[in-house]
């Protein structure tokens, strides 16, 4: 079997966009699939090919295709001629000696010109299979699944199939800038906005060399899993410790977190004006720390006109570390670090912000400097995978 069957299913529905859908998917594919053995991608009717090279490594292909986002399963696959004994003969010929008591063919027409039905194709392949095996037939419950799929010039077969990753492909949905503050969460926020397509570019906010470069080590690792989906990454570094040294000479201590927030949120938006983002991506959840309600947020979001995305908001603490558990940033986020919040960050934060006390505070800052010298100090690095 020299082929993998990719199908793709929500993207099926985007209308006029379906064809540049599936063109970055299948270029997706292909950068997945560096340095595995894939010799080409090819976009047939409704699914894209893998054409195997000699020796490739299945394990290693399944791997990498089980992270491709806008994937709805895949399956290693052979193909035949477009004749049911054709098909029949290579399915018996790749099946060997392997055992089944029951089976059922399963067929699918995209090329509406041959001239059996799904229905016929599954008799006739079912009929010559069984009679060469005495497999019984259960239509609803067979031990083997053996599929066929009818396009135009070859027939496809393939045994079983691997779930897919979901979502949609990479880099279909616009851009985002994503704080990664290094702790479990906004990984997590930033791999859903991935996961719906989004390319995102990371934003850390770091305290060096105040406190130690552990937040940026993390980071970077953390950008290293998620980069895995989206293939190329912008990590920018920001430096903030002198910022919140300025913060703390004329800012009461209750009102510091929030305004840190807000210094976070306006750098951000510049980071993203300049690299043509739309939204900001935070790990925020509705009180899961002092300075999580609501009466902060909107506070927060006063300072930029992007929307603000808080894909966790709902999310219970347990449920977001299971899904870092899975996703591999868990045991980089728990890494313990000294990150810029727990420097100047007072024992008791304002849980209801008032906007005029905060504005107030902040009007004896240089704001429009202070995030014109970060921008300025930021330092941009990149990652990509496969490396
Ligand atoms: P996380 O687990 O993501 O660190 P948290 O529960 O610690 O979140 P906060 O410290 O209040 O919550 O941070 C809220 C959000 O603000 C983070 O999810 C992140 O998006 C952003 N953020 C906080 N600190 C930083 C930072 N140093 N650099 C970039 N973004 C940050
Ligand atoms: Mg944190």
């Amino acid at each position: 079997m020299k082929s993998v069957i990719v199908h793709y299913q929500e993207i099926a529905l985007k209308g006029n966009n379906r064809p540049w859908f599936v063109a970055r998917l299948a270029r997706n594919l292909r950068t997945a699939t560096k340095g595995v053995g894939v010799r080409e991608v090819r976009v047939l009717m409704g699914r894209i090919e893998l054409v195997l090279a000699e020796g490739a490594e299945w394990n290693q292909i399944s791997s990498r295709l089980s992270d491709v986002f806008g994937v709805a399963n895949f399956a290693r696959a052979g193909r035949a001629p477009l004749d049911v004994d054709a098909i029949a003969r290579e399915i018996l010929n790749e099946l060997g000696d392997r055992q089944t008591d029951t089976f059922r063919v399963s067929a699918r027409r995209a090329n509406k010109r041959f001239p059996l039905t799904s229905p016929e194709i599954e008799r006739e392949v079912g009929g010559r299979i069984k009679e060469a095996r005495g497999w019984r037939v259960d239509l609803s419950h067979p031990s083997l699944t053996i599929h066929v799929e009818a396009l135009t010039g070859d027939a496809f077969y393939f045994f079983g199939k691997e779930p897919g990753a979901g979502g949609l492909p990479a880099g279909t949905s616009g851009r985002v800038v994503c704080l990664l503050s290094g702790g479990i969460d906004s990984p997590v926020a930033a791999w859903r906005l991935i996961r719906r397509g989004c390319r995102a570019i990371f934003v850390h906010f770091h305290s060096y060399p105040i406190l130690s470069r552990a937040s940026q080590e993390k980071v970077r690792e953390l950008v290293g899993v998620l980069t895995r989906f989206q293939y190329d990454s912008r990590l920018f570094l920001v430096p903030f410790g002198e910022i919140q040294q300025r913060v703390v000479l004329s800012v009461a201590p209750p009102l510091r977190v929030v305004v840190y927030r807000r210094l976070m949120m306006r750098i951000a938006e510049a980071v993203a004006l300049r690299a043509r983002a739309q939204s900001l991506v935070t790990g925020e959840v509705v009180g899961q720390v002092a300075s999580q309600t609501l009466e902060n947020m909107s506070v927060i979001d006063r300072v930029v006109t992007m929307p603000v995305l808080r894909p966790l908001v709902g999310m219970d603490k347990d449920e977001i570390t299971a899904q870092a558990q899975r996703l591999g940033t868990y045991p980089i986020s728990i890494i313990p670090d000294q990150d810029c919040c727990t420097l100047f960050t007072p024992r008791h934060p304002a849980t209801k912000a008032r906007l005029a006390d905060v504005e107030a505070a902040e009007a004896a800052l240089p704001i429009e400097e202070l995030v014109t010298q970060a921008l300025t100090a930021a330092v941009i690095e990149k990652a990509h995978y496969p490396v």
